[in-house]
């Protein structure tokens, strides 16, 4: 069985079919692309799939329970995360404080749990606390977990998004355009870093425009042109399919 099940998923903008119909079957395990022309549906297929957008029609099932009408709150607690195209960070707090905020699904314990006893809450506390700083670990930021993260250059700030994302363990991460503004050093430590995510557990699914960096990292591509799937399969055919060099060519200039 998939993770990640599309069947027939569409999302309509006033007479624009922003995504088209859309099947798509995302394995579990591995690095998964999906690229496409600008405009193609990529940023409103992510929105559906984290539930920020509800669809027109169709599907979306996770690791077998339908999704489709989950709120995203729903969706991060059973395991969906996401990283956002431009940085969503909070400046004023530090980057480990950042990172709690993405356990917030998971470790909310809320008034009732204060009623239940403060030691499931301090013990919750502690958790949340290792797992920040397990996640920023991973991501190269641990000696900044004290600092303001208005103060982090703009490629360790992509990367404490990431550390959010994954802090919570989730099963499925859904990335924006990571390498967007990196530079070549940064994307590769980047690549790297997804590699990681990845052999840890979780599946990844990501959006980005470095052609370079999908091409040597990705298991599997998915190419959008006009909202539709025009493409699914290993990176190296995508690059000598005609309907996607067509895609591609035909919206230069
Ligand atoms: P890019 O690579 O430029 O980020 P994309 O592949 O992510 O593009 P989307 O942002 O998903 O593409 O947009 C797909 C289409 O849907 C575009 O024609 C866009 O103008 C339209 N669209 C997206 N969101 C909205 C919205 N909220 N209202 C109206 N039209 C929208």
């Amino acid at each position: 069985m998939s993770l990640l099940a599309l069947r027939r998923l569409s999302r309509h903008y006033a007479g624009i079919a922003a995504v088209d119909r859309v099947d798509l079957d995302v394995p579990g395990g591995g690095v998964h692309a999906l690229i496409g022309p600008n405009g193609a549906g990529k940023t409103t297929l992510f929105n559906l799939i984290s539930g920020l957008v509800a669809p027109s029609a169709g599907t979306i099932v996770l690791d077998g329970t339908d999704v489709t009408r989950r709120g995203p709150e729903v969706r991060a607690r059973l395991g969906i995360a996401r990283t956002f195209q431009n940085i969503r960070i909070f400046g004023a707090m530090t980057a480990l404080e950042n990172v709690l905020t993405g356990l917030h699904p998971r470790f909310a314990s809320g008034l009732g749990a204060v009623l239940v006893g403060l030691r499931r809450v301090r013990r919750e506390e502690r958790q949340a606390l290792d797992r920040a700083g397990e996640a920023l670990a991973l991501v190269g930021l641990q000696r900044l977990a004290g600092a303001p993260a208005a103060t982090l250059s703009y490629g360790d700030a992509r990367r404490l998004e990431i550390a959010r994302a994954i802090a919570g363990a989730p099963r499925l991460l859904l990335l924006d355009e990571p390498a967007a503004g990196m530079n070549p050093a940064e994307t590769m430590a980047l690549a790297a870093l997804v590699r990681l995510i990845a052999q840890a557990g979780t599946t990844v699914l990501l959006v980005e425009h470095d052609m370079r960096f999908v091409m040597g990292l990705a298991d599997s591509v998915t190419v959008l042109n006009f909202g539709r799937c025009i493409f699914h399969g290993a990176a190296e055919a995508a690059r000598r399919d005609p309907a996607v060099i067509e895609a591609y060519l035909g919206r230069r200039g």
